[in-house]
């Protein structure tokens, strides 16, 4: 997987309750200036708030058609029936401490 860096910029809530995120692509030498080390080129970055912050991602059970905690779904629209779905969402990196 390549991944890539991001700086978050505004975030604006649009109309009809759609947030929007500002986000601008960073080269990776501008990247590794502003977190002060090399970056892993694998991973995701973003600096949000001016907190470098990276991308865990996980499968979970389909919310749509899972009966339980940790059972995979029987299929439904939301989960393209597969009833599970790919989750990611960004943790600061201090919290991983992540070796580069
Ligand atoms: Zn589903």
């Amino acid at each position: 997987m390549t991944g890539r860096a991001i700086v978050r910029g505004e975030t604006t809530i649009e109309a009809g309750g759609v947030i929007h995120h500002d986000d601008q692509p960073l080269s990776w030498e501008e990247a590794d200036t502003r977190a002060g080390r090399r970056l892993d080129r694998r991973r995701n970055w973003a600096f949000l708030e001016g907190k470098l912050c990276v991308t865990v991602s996980w499968t979970q059970p389909c919310s749509g058609c899972s009966e339980g905690y940790g059972r995979r779904g029987f299929g439904c629209d939301e989960c393209g029936y597969h009833g599970k779905v790919r989750n990611a969402c960004w943790v600061p990196a201090s919290i991983l401490e992540i070796e580069v």
